[in-house]
């Protein structure tokens, strides 16, 4: 529901995860910070996947390509052609809307109403008219449905346009010739001119993956959900580069991977689902996204894309520098096929943060009690372990202090001996962190401590020693 991002959006603001943008200034639409414990997380997220693809695969190896890049880039990748989104004007409002999202509500609002054939003849005539460029066509059936704006509530629409969505900015002197540059609108691009860079000094044997983590910037006409959509967001993509013929089945090799890597970090199965494209991009002859069950349903996370050699050749074309590789298994040079998986960073924290996000009630009567915890799989969350001293006195808290110094090198460990326990408890619920180290008297004599687990807030007492190891092992992947 609503509200429940509503809660989430909040609870990010409240506790230092994610900040509105230059906020004293009143933000900037569609942009966002990460504070203290959203950095954490977020590190933890890009390095759990980072891992996952280079570590785990003995044929992928990393990148960190620069966002700005020739222009002649995203005139190969299409980017610069057809980069574009359908945008309507309302001229009472002024307001500017994505002509497929408007249709798109339309279909679904007949869709509630039990009218799900016209919905569907809708959304034909909408994919009709924009496969064909018939821009009319599309502003037509906005008219003919009498769609009005929600701001002016009047059905006064301009023509339709195409808006692209990459920012320009110049390089150079602005006296001199200065020419137009892109800030990157994916990472992939990084990746494509560099594959022969990586497979020749790598000495890379096809099938072989490149992994890269990066800022992207688009500029989204419709910017909502918070996080969800942004005009500046990180990617984390991986182009895996196969003999020509074989990438069907890679394809469906990385759609179980990447499912498997989602729920492994914690995203229970019943909240992913695959979605199969019916209309493939330019460049694809397969595409299936990976869907997390957010509060405003189930939206894309995760593109899987088999996007043949569409990239390499056309850079080929263009630059007239050979993208080919020699197969020595086949004696034959050939131009790569490319399986692609792309998930935002960002799409991904949200994910993490609204399955994280738990309101419980337990007891009743005098012994009921509520609280907010985030449930962030151990690996992820920004704090490990905080470590408390009951009392701060009789050296309780030199006690805690010590374990605290023995601990901060193997993972993130934080000290608090500021207020009531029960307090202490809650503040790291709040954040997600799994594990709390309580200091007590008994500590003093037999060298144990306590350590509480946010979910269950049971508490085991174990021996000092022995905190690194199994803390260690607790709060790996
Ligand atoms: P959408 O249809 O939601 O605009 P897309 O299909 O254009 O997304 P891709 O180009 O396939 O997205 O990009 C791959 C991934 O990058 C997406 O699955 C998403 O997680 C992330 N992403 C794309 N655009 C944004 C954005 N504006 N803000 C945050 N993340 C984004």
């Amino acid at each position: 529901t609503a509200s429940a991002l509503k809660d989430i959006i909040s609870h990010a603001k409240e506790y230092g995860f994610v900040f509105p943008s230059s906020e004293i200034y009143d933000g900037l639409q569609a942009v966002y910070d990460y504070g203290q414990n959203g950095v954490e997380l977020k590190n933890n997220l890009k390095n759990v996947w980072y891992k996952a693809m280079t570590m785990l695969n003995d044929n992928v190896v990393g990148l960190d390509a620069a966002i700005f890049m020739h222009p002649l880039t995203w005139k190969a990748s299409g980017h610069v052609d057809s980069f574009n989104d359908p945008m309507i004007d309302n001229k009472d409002s002024k307001k500017r809307y994505r002509a497929d999202t408007l249709l798109e509500e339309r279909a679904a609002a007949l869709e509630d109403e039990g009218k799900a054939t016209e919905a569907k003849a809708l959304m034909q005539a909408m994919a009709k008219g924009l496969d064909a460029g018939d821009l009319e066509a599309v502003r037509q059936l906005i008219i003919d449905q009498n769609i009005k704006c929600p701001v002016s509530g009047t059905a006064n629409w301009t023509e339709v346009r195409q808006f692209n969505l990459m920012f320009s900015t110049q390089v150079g002197a602005v006296s001199e010739d200065a020419s137009l540059i892109y800030l990157r609108p994916e990472t992939a691009q990084g990746i494509f001119v560099n594959f022969l860079n990586v497979q020749k000094t790598g000495r890379m044997k096809v099938p072989f993956g490149i992994a890269q983590i990066g800022k992207a910037f688009r500029n989204e006409i419709v910017a909502r959900n918070f996080i969800f959509r942004m005009r500046e967001f990180e990617q984390m993509e991986m182009q895996f580069f196969v003999r020509p013929g074989t990438e069907m089945e890679w394809y469906n090799t990385w759609k179980e991977t990447r499912m498997k890597f989602h729920q492994a970090i914690g995203l229970p199965a019943d909240s992913l689902k695959f979605h199969d494209h019916d209309k493939l991009a330019h460049y694809a002859n397969a595409a299936v996204d990976i869907e997390y069950k957010f509060p405003f349903g189930f939206k894309e996370m995760e593109g899987i894309h088999s996007r043949t050699d569409f990239d390499l050749k056309a850079h080929q074309e263009l630059s007239k520098k050979k993208q080919q590789y020699f197969d020595p298994e086949i004696n034959q040079n050939y131009i790569p096929y490319v399986v692609e998986t792309s998930v935002g960073a960002d799409r991904l924290f949200l994910a993490i943060l609204c399955n994280a996000y738990t309101e419980e009630t337990t007891g009743e009567g005098e012994t009921l009690k509520q609280r907010v915890y985030l449930n962030i799989h151990p690996a992820l969350a920004p704090t490990k372990v905080a470590v408390l001293p009951l009392v701060k006195k009789d050296g309780l808290a030199e006690k805690a202090q010590e374990i605290t110094n023995q601990l901060k090198f193997a993972f993130n460990t934080t000290y608090d001996d500021g207020g009531a326990i029960g307090k202490r408890y809650t503040r790291q619920d709040l954040i997600g962190t799994p594990y709390c180290v309580v200091v007590d008297y008994q500590t003093m004599e037999d060298q144990t401590v306590t350590v509480r687990d946010r979910n269950t807030m049971t508490q085991e007492r174990i021996s000092i020693a022995d905190l690194k190891e199994k803390l260690g092992y607790a709060v790996s992947m």
